[in-house]
């Protein structure tokens, strides 16, 4: 097998085995290569013209019914854009977006309805997503109309009262009659996958569907996230910044730096067995009681790239604590490291059993020194990015 084949196979950081469409296991939504760039102006002061911010380059990924599958990625990752191109609010440069194997040409219109019935958001912010002048039967009633052939009456009210008790909003018609400012944080964001779940949708999209709220009742909102998806056979994508929730709620997680997918397996495989330095890096900065006392702890230098210049090569080179010549000059393409998992370093070129725990990381100040050497500047500020 070609070694392109056998990365478009590992898209979703799933074993090759879960892709085919000949089985029960088929994605109900696919991307394929999406790219998205924007062109930057400069504020008056600066002139950035005929520059272009690189959000996300080159990102292929599969959502399967009934699952869950987290996204992993610092902020400015690029994972918010990728999740807004899925939804079809952002337009990708290049690639294409399969729902159920149709390619999606929903821009407007009837056809763009149609999609986001099927592919709903939960947004970070429940409160921003309300009209705070309208009570939460108006939000969710609209919805049902749009998405139920104008469904009125009786039918409305039954249908509003079983999604409000889907997400535990009971008894339905008291929280129905609230405006959003009367709901608690928790209860907003319920009502908020309430409105999702009122149109049917086969997809849900979850951007730090959690990272607004008390920490208390985060769990609570991820296990009803779970409940739902497994319920109502819905793909759920679980966008976020903690890796650590993503390892408990997640069957399926991917990583994300700069615009690029750089590790994806399963969940477990992930985040107890990370391939990928910067994966090992987000999990050394995350609170993890079951992680071995002895794990090997990393430390990257510097702040994430320039999306606008991403560095030449691998882009995490200028802060990785393990970079070689080759990874300043040449992008490393994916490297099955086993059971699906796959990795973007030329730390597995054909030795798998070669990892970054095996390989004895450099301090921190030799590091900075050994980056400041090298051709990429070690810290480059992120510009301003439109949307991640
Ligand atoms: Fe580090 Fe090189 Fe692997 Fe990139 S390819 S993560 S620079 S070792």
């Amino acid at each position: 097998m070609s070694e392109n084949t056998r990365s478009d196979q590992l898209a979703a950081g799933v074993g090759s085995e879960t892709l085919t469409f000949d089985g029960g296991h088929r994605p109900v939504l696919e991307a394929r290569h999406l790219v998205k760039h924007f062109s930057v102006r400069g504020n008056g002061i600066i002139s950035l013209k005929d520059q272009v911010l690189h959000a996300v380059d080159d990102v292929s990924l599969n959502l399967y019914p009934g699952e869950v599958s987290g996204l992993v990625g610092e902020s400015g990752c690029g994972k918010s854009t990728l999740t807004r191109m899925l939804s079809m609010l952002e337009q990708p440069t290049s690639g294409e977006v399969l729902l159920r194997g149709e390619r999606v040409h929903a821009k407007r219109g009837r056809a763009f309805r149609e999609y986001v019935g099927n592919v709903q958001m939960v947004l970070q912010d429940p409160f921003g997503s309300f009209n705070p002048l309208q009570t939460i039967q108006r939000h969710i009633e609209r919805v049902i109309r749009i998405h139920e052939n104008g469904a009125k009456g009786t039918a409305a009210q039954e249908r509003l009262a079983e999604v409000l008790t889907e997400v535990s909003l009971t008894p339905p018609q008291q929280f129905a009659e609230k405006y959003p400012h009367e709901l608690s944080g928790g209860q907003r964001q319920r009502a908020s996958i309430a409105r999702a779940l009122a149109a049917r949708p086969q997809v849900l999209l979850a951007d730090e569907p959690v990272s607004s709220l008390d920490v208390s009742i985060r769990l609570g909102i991820l296990n009803l996230l779970g409940r739902l998806a497994s319920e109502l056979n819905v793909a759920l994508l679980y966008v976020t910044h903690d890796i650590a929730t993503a390892r408990y709620f997640a069957k399926n997680t991917s990583v994300m730096y700069a615009g690029q997918l750089i590790e994806s397996g399963s969940s477990e495989d992930v985040t107890q067995n990370a391939k990928h330095p910067y994966t090992q890096l987000l999990l050394s900065s995350a609170p993890d009681p079951d992680r071995p006392a002895d794990r090997k702890r990393i430390e990257a230098i510097g702040q994430p790239p320039s999306l606008i210049t991403p560095p030449s090569g691998c882009r995490f080179h200028p802060r990785c604590p393990f970079a070689m010549e080759k990874c300043k000059t040449t992008p490393p393409p994916r490297f099955d490291v086993g059971s699906g998992q796959w990795a973007r370093c030329w730390l597995y070129e054909g030795s798998p059993e070669l990892s970054a725990d095996a390989v004895e990381a450099p301090s921190a100040a030799n590091a900075t020194a050994s980056a400041a050497a090298s051709e990429t500047p070690a810290v480059s500020t992120p510009p301003a990015a439109p949307e991640s």
